[in-house]
C-alpha cells in the first residue's frame, strides 16, 4: 500500500513528487509518457519562469525531471485507466487501474493537465498530421518556406504565429473577435512581423485537400461571406480540453471538465486532490501547477495524519 500515487509528470506531477519525497510519503508517479513535462514538451521557449529566463520547453522538462531523478523519486510508465474508492472501514483508500498493474494508495494526486481542444470541422480529423497539427514546435518544421494558418486568439496562438513566422513565408493568425485575448508582450512581438496577417471576426467552416491540406473554408461573422484561403498547413491553438475523461466518477468535474478543487487541490472526494491545469483555477501556467504540486503534497500529508492506518 503506497501513501500517495500522483498521476502525471507534467510540472505539478513533478513538483508534488520532490514535496512527497522529501515528506518521506512512500509515493509512486504514474506517467503514461515515457518523457516526463507534459505541455512544455511542446513549448519552444518558456519566458515566463522565475529565474529561467528564455529557457526551452525541452530544456526546462528535462531539469524538471532530472530534479526528481536526483532525489530517487519512483517513476511508473503506463496508462491509468480506473480509480476506486474503497470505503474498508476504518481505512478508505484507492485501487489504481493501469495498464501494466493495479496500484492501492491511501491517497491521489491527479495532474494529468490538459489536451488540445479540436475545432470539430469537416476535414479536421480526416487531414490530421497531413497538414492539420496542434503542435507548432513539433511540425513547425516541415512547412518551411509555406504559407500556413494558426487559428486561435490566445497565448498559444499567438507564440506559434510568432514561432512559424521564423521559418514560413506567410503565416495567417485566424481569430473568431477583433481582439486578442494573448499577453500584450506576445501581442507587440506579432505587431513586429510583416509576414503575419490577422484575420478577425473570421471562423474555420473547414479544412480541405485531398492527402494533404491545401486551402481553409473561412467564414467572416460579420458578414457571413465564405472564402478558401490556400494554405499548406493548418496550426489548431483554441485552448485546453482537461483530460478528466477517465477519472469521471472518482471526484465532482464542472461543466467544462475541470476538477472542482479549491487553492490547497482538495475535491470533494475526500484522499483525491487535482493538481495543475486539470483543476478549477483562474490562472493556468507553469508557476501556478508547480506552486500546485507543493500544495497537494502538504494537503495530502494533513488526509494522512487525520486518517491513519488502522
Ligand atoms: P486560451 O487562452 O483558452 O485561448 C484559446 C483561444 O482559442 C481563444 O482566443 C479563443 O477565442 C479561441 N477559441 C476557442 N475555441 C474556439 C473555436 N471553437 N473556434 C475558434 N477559436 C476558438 O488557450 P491557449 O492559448 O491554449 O492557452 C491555454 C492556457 O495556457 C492559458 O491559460 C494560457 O494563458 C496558458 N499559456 C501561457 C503561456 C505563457 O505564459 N507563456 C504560454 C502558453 C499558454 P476567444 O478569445 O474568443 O475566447
Amino acid at each position: 500500500m503506497r501513501d500517495l500515487i500522483i498521476i502525471g509528470a507534467g510540472p505539478a506531477g513533478l513538483s508534488a513528487a520532490i514535496y512527497a519525497k522529501r515528506a518521506a510519503l512512500n509515493t509512486l508517479v504514474i506517467e503514461k509518457n515515457p518523457l516526463s513535462g507534459g505541455q512544455i514538451m511542446n513549448t519552444y521557449e518558456v519566458d515566463n519562469y522565475l529565474g529561467l529566463p528564455n529557457i526551452g520547453g525541452f530544456e526546462m522538462a528535462s531539469r524538471f525531471r532530472e530534479h526528481a531523478d536526483l532525489l530517487n523519486c519512483e517513476f511508473l510508465t503506463a496508462e491509468v485507466s480506473k480509480i476506486t474508492k474503497i470505503d474498508e472501514k476504518d481505512n478508505p483508500y484507492f485501487i489504481i487501474k493501469t495498464n501494466i498493474d493495479e496500484i492501492a494508495a491511501r491517497s491521489v494526486i491527479i495532474a494529468a493537465g490538459a489536451s488540445h481542444a479540436k475545432l470539430g470541422v469537416p476535414g479536421e480529423t480526416e487531414l490530421a498530421g497531413m497538414g492539420v497539427s496542434y503542435c507548432a514546435t513539433c511540425d513547425g518544421a516541415f512547412f518551411r518556406g509555406r504559407t500556413v494558418a494558426v487559428i486561435g486568439g490566445g497565448d498559444v496562438a499567438a507564440e506559434d504565429a510568432i514561432f512559424l513566422a521564423r521559418a514560413c513565408e506567410k503565416v495567417y493568425l485566424i481569430h473568431r473577435r477583433n481582439e486578442l485575448r494573448a499577453a500584450a508582450i506576445l501581442i507587440e512581438a506579432l505587431q513586429k512581423l510583416n509576414n503575419v496577417e490577422i484575420l478577425w471576426d473570421t471562423v474555420v467552416e473547414g479544412i480541405d485537400g485531398e492527402d494533404q491540406v491545401e486551402a481553409v473554408k473561412l467564414r467572416n461573422v460579420n458578414t457571413n461571406v465564405i472564402t478558401s484561403l490556400n494554405v499548406a498547413g493548418i496550426f489548431i491553438a483554441v485552448g485546453l480540453v482537461p483530460n478528466t475523461k477517465i477519472f469521471q466518477n472518482i471526484a465532482p468535474i464542472n461543466e467544462k471538465g475541470y476538477f472542482i478543487a479549491d487553492e490547497n487541490c482538495v475535491t470533494g472526494t475526500s484522499g483525491i486532490f487535482a493538481a495543475g491545469d486539470i483543476r478549477t483555477k483562474k490562472l493556468r501556467q507553469i508557476t501556478t501547477a508547480v506552486a500546485d504540486g507543493a500544495i497537494a503534497v502538504t494537503s495530502v500529508q494533513q488526509y494522512l495524519l487525520d486518517f491513519p492506518m488502522k
